[in-house]
């Protein structure tokens, strides 16, 4: 069923000597990130010594896990390139289309309903291409991968930004892009960047309510949400090791959300331990023989500074339990700290809702020490003043954790147990209590916190903490409890204190699940007939793009200067149209409609230059479209920051935007416009985003000369006639250029294929 033992064994059998050739051709010793990035190379054996941050190199990754929010565009793509079989062991997770309402029975009966046509599609895609299939309510793809297929010193690519949690299992996992994905399904290498290393030295150990999410929150606060661009983060130190496998897979798991690429642990006890609980001897015993060259090198650990590109430190011991945000996970506060804050800054002090779980927290660990507060609140006659949702990251922790009591202690206190998939976490929360746009707080233990992520509400001001700590805000209902020196008052008028959570790493009595919610794929999958309706709202077979001519490239307008924060939600907006996801032409009614109007300063409100008129993203944008008329986005910095769907790239692309040049962009959303054949530009001086104006005209004039380590040349021409002249950089290599030139990646694909 799950992980491929003997390609494992294969890996492992390879690894010392690439690392020995790498470590000699680097002339030092090496990081982990390092010996797992050089000996998967495409080519094999290292040859030559890479440039961090600045060398594109091919790679061979061993996986890839797609969800089934990203997996119709990737899989609609795949089917475009002409391939009996993907190239490369592949799963599907059915985990973003299910509506967390009324609680998981209810709930996957209506998902079930609502979007069978297209968990059928990826069934059948699936089942004629070799690809393993995760059911809905299997779990939240991030889960089972850890729990099924995560190996130390593995590298796997997924169809997701959260991807990176698999580092906690000692892999370099990486979220990418549809379109990356259908490459290596393809047979055909994976290109990046090498990565920047950023070490984190952890010291001490954890203790009393401080938790392993504490550690990631931390580090948020101090690299901020780009701080982590083109980088992995190498967790090591004693502290490292005193953390359970799953902890360090939540520190990897919100290294999203400081921009890395990803994070990873060397290969410890911890891991050794839950690859046994999870019934992984063979692949322990296998880690076990190559040990030394699953984790960093003594001498890189013991002088951190001569090898990483940055150096952090954290005590653990010092560390103390922290609440991110609203809005941006990076805003970092202790807990204490809080209430002082949320008063100056107006932000509501009532937690309406406390939600634990998701692919970030929702191991056995979190779900213990979480359970072991909420079992404080029954036994101390406290009555929570928030709701609580619950959603388990796999039907394997729901049933061992529901077998153990813990779920039982939760509902006691009148949680919603919902599906286990991503629900509120996406946007896929039908939330009862709140109907309108009313300013309002909830907790949870997720990674991400942007604006309306979790229910669409602007004006939900949602924080990010541990599970036990959730628990405990919301069983006190404020902001501004404190557990560690607050006491409440319980149902008898006593004032009471909450103890300090107490939590198990691993079940005592074993992992257990009856029906795990995996759909093994046919050997031989030529007979099955993959159906789209003609008429589907759901799912459109795609077209290909035509390439963009360089006449197009002058006398361009401008669809959006973009301003501010500007994510992949505000350019291609989750909730409601995850519906969508495998129907181009619809979903691309949703094109940059969260982007604000650096002219207005309004969404969703740009002016139409054929007509004077104003009107929304995709509608004029369909009208330059429908005259033929190529535009460019223009946007601030970190630019498509967030999730990894490619739709925020193709949605412009299919609607006719050539380029989009912003003051700096967000790793995997650049190549995703590189994919898709399009233009991803940088301002060679930021200060030109103020030269640009609402009726600006865009002449590229040197586009014919299209070359790697060549800034474009970009004429501006303004609504009285003057004219600027400015300078555009780009990070396009001769590969990528071809792209440009094919039309998209894809294209190239099938010209090769043919
Ligand atoms: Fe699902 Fe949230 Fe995890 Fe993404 S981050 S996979 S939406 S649970």
């Amino acid at each position: 069923m799950a992980f491929d033992i003997d390609m494992i064994k294969k890996v492992y059998s390879q690894m010392a000597e690439r690392v020995d050739k790498a470590r000699e051709i680097v002339g030092k010793p090496l990081t982990l990130s390092e010996k797992i990035l050089y000996s998967h190379l495409w080519d094999g054996k290292p040859s030559e010594a890479f440039e961090r941050g600045k060398d594109y190199v091919e790679f061979s990754p061993d996986r890839i896990a797609c969800q089934d929010a990203t997996a119709q565009m990737a899989l609609l793509q795949f089917m475009q390139a002409g391939k009996d079989k993907v190239a490369v062991p592949t799963t599907v997770h059915c985990d973003h289309l299910i509506q967390a309402k009324q609680g998981a029975e209810k709930d996957l009966i209506s998902a079930n309903k609502s979007s069978h046509e297209v968990f059928d599609f990826l069934e059948s895609v699936s089942n004629k291409y070799g690809i393993g299939f995760w059911k809905p309510g299997a779990g939240i793809i991030h889960q089972v991968v850890l729990e099924n297929y995560a190996f130390p010193g593995g590298m796997m690519i997924g169809t997701d930004s959260h991807t990176v949690n698999a580092g906690g299992l000692g892999m370099v996992a990486i979220g990418v892009g549809g379109a990356d994905a259908v490459d290596v399904m393809a047979g055909m290498p994976w290109e990046l960047k090498f990565p920047k290393l950023i070490g984190v030295k952890l010291t001490g150990e954890l203790s009393g309510w401080t938790a392993s999410k504490d550690v990631i929150l931390k580090v948020a606060g101090i690299l901020t949400v780009k701080g982590g661009t083109g980088a992995i983060v190498e967790y090591f130190g004693p502290g490292a090791k005193n953390l359970s496998c799953t902890g360090k897979g939540t520190i990897c798991n919100m290294g999203a959300e400081i921009g890395a690429t990803t994070s990873t642990f060397g290969y410890d006890d911890s891991m050794e331990r839950f690859l046994r609980a999870t019934e992984r001897e063979d692949i322990a015993d296998e880690a076990n023989k190559v040990r030394e060259h699953l984790t960093g090198d003594d001498e890189v650990y013991a002088n951190p500074e001569q090898y990483f590109d940055e150096v952090i430190e954290i005590d653990l011991s010092e560390l103390r339990p922290h609440l991110n945000g609203p809005f941006t996970p990076d805003l970092a506060t202790p807990v204490g700290e809080l209430g002082e804050k949320a008063k100056k800054n107006d932000w509501p002090i009532k937690v309406d809702w406390g939600l634990i779980g998701s692919c970030t927290n929702s191991s056995y660990e979190d779900l213990t020490r979480a359970a072991s507060i909420a079992q404080q609140a029954i036994d101390k006659k406290l009555k929570p003043k928030s709701d609580f949702g619950i959603n388990p990251g796999s039907e394997q922790i729901r049933f061992t954790a529901e077998r153990d009591g813990l779920l039982n202690v939760f509902e006691d206190l009148g949680a919603t147990v919902f599906t286990n998939a991503c629900g509120p976490c996406i946007g896929q929360w039908d939330r009862s209590d709140r109907k309108g746009e009313e300013k309002n707080t909830i907790v949870h233990s997720f990674n991400r916190n942007f604006s309306k992520r979790a229910d669409g509400n602007p004006n939900t001001h949602a924080f990010v903490g541990s599970p036990e700590m959730v628990a405990a805000i919301a069983i006190s209902g404020r902001l501004d409890f404190d557990p560690m020196n607050d006491t409440l008052v319980n149902e008898d008028g006593q004032e009471v204190k909450l103890d300090e959570p107490r939590g198990i790493e691993l079940p005592p009595e074993g992992f257990e699940v009856e029906e795990n919610g995996y759909v093994e794929p046919m050997k031989d999958g030529s007979g099955v007939e993959i159906k789209v309706a003609k008429d589907s709202e759901r799912l459109q077979l795609l077209t290909p793009f035509e390439p963009i001519q360089d006449s197009e490239m002058q006398g361009m307008k401008l669809l959006i200067k973009a301003f501010g924060k500007c994510t992949t939600d505000h350019i291609s907006m989750a909730g409601p149209w995850l519906r969508y996801r495998g129907h181009l032409d619809n979903i691309s009614n949703n094109c940059l409609i969260g982007a604000i109007n650096a002219y207005n300063k309004k969404t969703n409100f740009v002016k139409n230059q054929i007509d004077g008129e104003y009107g929304g993203v995709p509608d004029v944008q369909r009208e330059y479209k429908a005259k033929g008329i190529k535009t460019i986005v223009v946007g601030d910095h970190n630019y498509g920051e967030g999730s990894s769907r490619e739709h925020a790239a193709m949605e412009p692309r299919f609607l006719g935007v050539a380029a989009v040049l912003v003051k700096s962009f967000a790793r995997i959303h650049e190549t995703n416009l590189k994919k898709q054949g399009m233009l991803g530009l940088t301002f060679a001086n930021e200060a030109d985003y103020d030269l640009i104006q609402e009726d600006d005209t865009f002449n590229f004039i040197d586009i014919v000369d299209f070359a790697p380590n060549k800034p474009l040349t970009i004429e501006i021409v303004h609504k009285d006639g003057s004219k600027d002249t400015i300078k555009a950089n780009h990070t396009y290599n001769d590969a990528q250029i071809s792209w440009y030139r094919e039309g998209s990646a894809l294209n190239l694909i099938k010209k090769q294929n043919a």
